[in-house]
C-alpha cells in the first residue's frame, strides 16, 4: 500500500500540540463512583488528554468481570461533562461501535485479541464506514507485523484516516519477568512501514506490574512513542481487571513529572538514525536472549535436583554430542557458522554443569 494520508496527531481531541498524547484511565469502568473520582484526578494533573476505560471487556475465563456494559458509557459522558476530558473505550464488535458512537465517544480502540481475527476487524471497519472517530489498534497477541498492519489497513480502506496503533506487547510463551513481550524491533519496523502513523506505547499491558510501568514508558517515549496510553485507578488495590498494574493518581502524576521527554527535532528522532534504529532492534533482542538464557537456567537447576536424587553425574557425553550435532545442524540451516555455534553451545554447557555441580555437591541443607 502506498504512504497511507493519515491524520497528524495534533488533530487529536484535547491535544494542544504538546506531546506526548496521554491517555490514562481504568482498566475497566467499574462504578459512577470509580469513574468520577479517576477522572477528576487525572484532569487535575493537567496533563491527560483522553479518559480511558474498558466497558466491554474480553476476559481470558468466563466468569471474571465482563464490564459493566451501556451503564459505563453514562458514567464517562458524566466524566466528560465534569472534567472535559475526551473518551477512549475498546470495541468488539460493530454493535460495540454503535453504542460507543451513541454516547459521544471521541477515540475507540480495537483489542489485541480482536485484532487478531481479520474477520472481526473487517466487521468493525465496515461498522466505522463514514464515521469520524479516532481509532486506534493495539497490537495482536503475537508478534505478527502483517497482521497488525493488515487491520490497520482495513480501517483505513473503510475511509478511517484518524488511525493510530497501540504497542502493548506481545504474550511470551515463557513466564517472564514482564507480562507480554515488548519485542520494540517490531514497533520500530512498524514506524519505517508506517512513517506517518501515530505510535502510543501501553506500558501498562507490557509490565503487567505498577512498579515496573515507569520504566517502560521512558523507554517508549525514548525510542519513537508519539503518545502513551496508561492504566490509572482511583483505588487499584479493589481494582476488578488488572489490579497489579494499575498506578494510583498520584503514582502516575510521579511518573509524569519524571518522564524525561527530549525535544527531538525530525532529524535527529531515532528514526531518522538509522544506526540508533539498529541498536534499538539488538537491545531488543538480547533482553530476549537474556530471558531465554535465564529460563533454561532454571530447567538446568530442576536437571540438577533431578540428577541428584538419582545420583546420575552431571555431565553425560552423548547428550553433550546430540546438543552439537542437532544444534549445529539447526544453526547452519539458518545461517549460522558450525565455529560460532560450537562455542556458543560450549559456554552455555560449561555454565550449566558448573550450576549443577554446585547443586550435586551442596549437602541437604542447601548448602554449597
Ligand atoms: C485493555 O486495554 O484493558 C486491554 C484489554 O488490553 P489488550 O487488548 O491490550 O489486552
Ligand atoms: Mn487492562
Amino acid at each position: 500500500m502506498d504512504k497511507l494520508n493519515i491524520e497528524p496527531l495534533s488533530s487529536w481531541p484535547g491535544y494542544a500540540g504538546q506531546s506526548p498524547y496521554i491517555i490514562a484511565g481504568p482498566c475497566s469502568a467499574e462504578s459512577r463512583e470509580q469513574v468520577l473520582a479517576t477522572a477528576t484526578q487525572l484532569a487535575a494533573t493537567g496533563k491527560v488528554h483522553a479518559l480511558r476505560a474498558g466497558v466491554w471487556k474480553p476476559r481470558s475465563r468466563p466468569g471474571a468481570f465482563e464490564g459493566a456494559g451501556i451503564e459505563a458509557l453514562e458514567w464517562l459522558q458524566e466524566a466528560k461533562n465534569q472534567t472535559g476530558l475526551a473518551l477512549a473505550i475498546e470495541v468488539a464488535t460493530p454493535q460495540h461501535v454503535e453504542q460507543a458512537l451513541k454516547y459521544g465517544i471521541d477515540i475507540l480502540w480495537v483489542g489485541a485479541r480482536t485484532v487478531s481475527n481479520p474477520f472481526s476487524v473487517e466487521q468493525l471497519a465496515n461498522s466505522l464506514r463514514g464515521s469520524s472517530a479516532y481509532v486506534m489498534v493495539k497490537n495482536p497477541v503475537n508478534p505478527d507485523l502483517e497482521l497488525w498492519i493488515g487491520a490497520i489497513e482495513r480501517l483505513y480502506r473503510s475511509g478511517i484516516t484518524r488511525l493510530a496503533a497501540i504497542h502493548r506487547g506481545f504474550f511470551p510463551f515463557e513466564k517472564t519477568t514482564l507480562r507480554n513481550l515488548p519485542k520494540w524491533e517490531i514497533t520500530i519496523d512498524l514506524r519505517s512501514r508506517m512513517p506517518n502513523l501515530p505510535i502510543i506505547c501501553d506500558p501498562s499491558h507490557i509490565a503487567g506490574k505498577a512498579s515496573i510501568v515507569p520504566t517502560i514508558a521512558q523507554k517508549a517515549i525514548d525510542l519513537m512513542a508519539d503518545g502513551l496510553m496508561v492504566e490509572v485507578h482511583n483505588n487499584p488495590k479493589v481494582a476488578l481487571s488488572d489490579a497489579q498494574q494499575q498506578l494510583t493518581p498520584s503514582a502516575f502524576n510521579d511518573m509524569l513529572n519524571a518522564l524525561s521527554i527530549k525535544s527531538s527535532t525530525a532529524s535527529d528522532s531515532p528514526f531518522c538514525d538509522k544506526l540508533k534504529q539498529f541498536r534499538s532492534k539488538i537491545d531488543s533482542i538480547d533482553q530476549q536472549l537474556l530471558e531465554l538464557l535465564a529460563q533454561r537456567m532454571n530447567i538446568v537447576k530442576e536437571i540438577g535436583e533431578f540428577k541428584k536424587q538419582c545420583n546420575v553425574k552431571p555431565y553425560q557425553e552423548s547428550r553433550w554430542e546430540n546438543i552439537v550435532d542437532s544444534r549445529v545442524q539447526y544453526g547452519l540451516q539458518i545461517g549460522l557458522s558450525e565455529e560460532y555455534i560450537k562455542s556458543l553451545l560450549q559456554l552455555v554447557h560449561k555454565e550449566s554443569i558448573r550450576k549443577q555441580a554446585e547443586i550435586m555437591d551442596a549437602d541437604s541443607n542447601g548448602n554449597a
